[in-house]
């Protein structure tokens, strides 16, 4: 076998230590200057670039570095960016960092552009907002000037973009012009771009246009078409290569197009494109080169060499294998650093790991077909990583239709329900957490170093708790929480009390700006051998006549927050926490806890990017997942869930699938337009849609919340209306708490006033 050459997408960019993260907050406060920022930023890049070209990559990206968001990146650089910001008369950069998370100061006070999700990660990018005045023209040298900083390094770049499609797919239009009116300019400035970089001394673009993995509709392939079709042939005309790149998914449709427009080099994702090989055996361009996505971009585990191969000598059968690219199926953008940071799990777990600088070791290696290194990877999977837990093995096997059905039905619950709590027209209740005090943070913290005792730490919480549960009583609240004093995360919290998960100490990934997160790792089989969250809600239930919520987090989401296995499927790894979360629902129903709330913030989180599969790859085993987490309850037992974001719209049927009693749900800044497809669907489950937004220390007036329940109203039938706010409380001071509380249980009296 003879040396192939390897590509990557994309490196992580926020500093093995995050220090551009805190580079960034000491800039923000003025600490450091724009050149200090500058100086971390080209370190960071520097260290990416001297890695890849040390592990032998063949394609090295530039433009892949951003200071907080590459799609942000590419409004600035098609001069896509609103006036309100450009008017503030800042500097480049802090007009930059204004659209990212807002300006206040002397020069105005504007608010920041939306954020979303990035397709089926938790990264996200700052969405692109176009009005009918918007001029698409060239506007900034940011690939070019990374392009020649690898160069004087001595390290020839591939100067990688979002694409056009993408770019102009994900923008939002804030007038009559749509993506159409805006691609002709957008092609003439990425050729204008293209002079530019070929005028430095590169070979290669690469354009990344991963919206093809979405369903793809004709008008949409035209466009695709019609961009495409012309900046090729312009690329060319500039004596330069032109990749496509796709990831998260396959391009069923639009493949056929992709193949005949005359790009250099076209990238397949092959671990999560689940057609995407059918694909290439279709027919796959002679002389084109295939940046074959085989490493998972994704996940923290390390490649099975032999599986690997094998898909490359499948792939082989269709495309000469001189063509094909040994390359990553994302960007590594996902992943964290490097194994070596962690110094505390032992080596024979880490040896299982491949973070992102490792994985460019395997990709070289699986490029090289070395004997050796085949050798020692096949180690790691001929014996099984971890053995099955026999007795969750059984308990999943043992599982019936029954353990997903509840019975008696929701109608019939319904009754049984509002006789035992007698709760008034419009309960109101919140999410679960109160705000996590600078003490209550301590106290935690002072815990878990040792400094308190565990007697010492109860106490504190249980203090906590008390005060929570009397302020709630003397506001009015009719279902009450604990407050959720001793979690500082949903999941986290759970993970370190199930067995099954490990943890790291700097897997830190990026999901907004420079914000990461440190997801949780499924390592072996998950079991529960201990009560969780029992203690805390039997105290809190011991100080109120008025029922307490129990507070768990769902299976799905803790699934969805963590860095799953991939030696057994999603649905299996989600039944085992399910089972796990399950036995504390039961445990607390036998304390005499009579509202169990089971939190899915995240089920809508990998929702499949393709309509078409969305059941059969996701919902199928998601929605039953949460279903087995209660399906045993009494009738009596009222179960709630909570979900962040209300863009479920198109999934309502699903939602109501759970089969919970009541559920809340952030609505207050869409508009409630969700409410539409409730009624559409004649959707049976209880609802609280989030009457004021917790995201901002704002305080709703009572008129305010009144005006906003009648909107609710007039969509939802009166006796399935709850009122709270949209999410936990937990980032909140406790004034502005205190005082929006008040406000949200004066408005539901007011309307229970009216309906008399
Ligand atoms: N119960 C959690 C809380 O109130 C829910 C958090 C969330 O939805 N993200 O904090
Ligand atoms: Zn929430």
């Amino acid at each position: 076998m003879t040396t192939k050459k390897t590509s990557v997408i994309g490196f992580p960019r926020i500093g093995k230590a995050r220090e551009l993260k805190f580079a960034s907050e000491k800039f923000f406060k003025g600490e450091v200057s724009e050149a200090e920022l500058q100086k971390v930023a080209a370190e960071i890049r520097q260290y990416g670039w001297q890695k890849q070209k040390a592990a032998g990559i063949s394609f090295i990206p530039s433009n892949d570095f951003s200071f907080y968001d590459n799609v942000l990146d590419t409004s600035f650089l098609l001069g896509a960016v609103p006036a309100r910001y450009k008017e503030l008369g800042v500097s480049a950069l802090e007009t930059y960092f204004a659209a990212a998370h807002g300006y206040q100061g002397e020069k105005g006070d504007v608010k920041a552009l939306p954020m979303k999700k990035w397709f089926n990660t938790n990264y996200h990018y700052i969405v692109p907002e176009i009005d009918d005045s918007t001029v698409i023209a060239l506007s900034s040298d940011k690939p070019v000037q990374e392009y020649n900083e690898a160069k004087a390094a001595g390290i020839q770049t591939v100067p990688s973009l979002i694409g056009i499609y993408t770019f102009l797919r994900l923008a939002r239009y804030n007038g009559k012009k749509n993506a159409k009116d805006f691609a002709a300019d957008a092609v003439k400035a990425y050729v204008e771009l293209a002079d530019k970089l070929a005028a430095a001394g590169a070979a290669w673009i690469s354009i990344a246009e991963p919206a093809l993995v979405f369903d793809v509709s004709a008008e949409e392939k035209a466009l695709f078409n019609e961009i495409y079709s012309s900046l090729v042939k312009q690329v060319h005309g500039k004596n330069l290569k032109i990749a496509l790149q796709t990831y998260f998914g396959d391009i069923r449709d639009i493949y056929k197009e992709v193949i005949a427009l005359g790009f250099d080099g076209i990238g397949i994702d092959f671990v999560e494109g689940i057609k995407s090989l059918e694909l290439v055996k279709s027919g796959f361009p002679k002389g084109t080169l295939l940046f074959a996505g085989i490493v998972n971009g994704k996940n923290i585990w390390r490649a099975d060499y032999e599986k690997k191969n094998a898909i490359l000598a499948e792939i082989e059968k269709s495309v000469d294998a001189a063509n094909v690219v040994v390359g990553t199926s994302c960007s590594l953008l996902h992943v964290p650093y490097t194994v070596t940071a962690e110094q505390k799990l032992p080596a024979d777990t880490l040896k299982h790991f491949s973070f992102a600088e490792e994985k460019l070791v395997e990709l070289s290696e699986l490029a090289s077909g070395d004997q050796n290194a085949f050798e020692k990877n096949k180690s790691l999977f001929t014996v099984a990583r971890v053995s099955a837990t026999p007795s969750v093995r059984a308990a999943i096997d043992a599982l019936t239709e029954d353990d997903f059905v509840r019975l008696p039905s929701r109608a019939e619950r319904r009754k049984i329900q509002a006789d035992k709590f007698k709760l008034p027209a419009f309960p109101t209740t919140t999410i679960g957490s109160f705000p996590q005090t600078a003490e209550v943070r301590a106290n935690r913290a002072a815990f878990k170093t040792g400094e308190i005792s565990y007697d010492q730490y109860v106490a504190f919480n249980q203090k906590k708790i008390a005060e929570c549960i009397a302020l709630q009583e003397n506001i009015g609240l009719d279902v009450i929480v604990h407050g959720e004093f001793e979690r500082n995360d949903m999941v986290e919290y759970f993970g370190t009390q199930i067995d099954g998960f490990i943890f790291t100490q700097n897997a830190w990934v990026q999901s907004y700006g420079t914000r990461c997160v440190k997801p949780p790792v499924v390592w072996r089989d998950i079991h529960r051998s201990k009560p969780i969250t029992v203690e805390w809600s039997v105290f809190a239930q011991k100080q109120t006549n008025k029922p307490v919520k129990g507070m768990l987090t769902g299976p799905v989401t803790i699934l969805n927050w963590s860095f799953p296995r991939e030696d057994i499927s999603l649905k299996a790894q989600a039944q085992q926490i399910a089972l796990a979360i399950r036995d504390e629902v039961l445990e607390l129903e036998k304390n005499g806890i009579k509202i169990i709330q089971i939190d899915e913030a995240a089920l809508r989180e990998k929702l499949p990017l393709r309509k078409s599969d969305w059941h059969k790859e996701y919902l199928d085993w998601a929605i039953p997942a949460f279903r087995l987490v209660h399906a045993n309850v009494k009738p009596e037992t009222q179960i709630h869930t909570h979900m962040c974001y209300s863009e479920f719209n198109d999934i309502v049927k699903d939602i109501d699938a759970m089969d919970a009693d009541v559920i809340t749900f952030e609505a207050s800044r869409s508009d409630l337009k969700l409410l539409d497809a409730l009624n559409e669907a004649h959707f049976e489950t209880q609802v609280g849609p989030g009457v004021y937004d917790i995201h901002s220390p704002r305080v709703p007036s009572v008129d305010e919340i009144v005006n906003t329940l009648h909107k609710i109203l007039d969509k939802v039938p009166q006796e399935n209306v709850w009122v709270n706010p949209d999410c936990g409380l937990k980032t909140r001071g406790e004034t502005e708490t205190t005082a929006s509380i008040k406000n949200l249980v004066a408005a539901a009296k007011q309307l229970r006033a009216e309906i008399k």
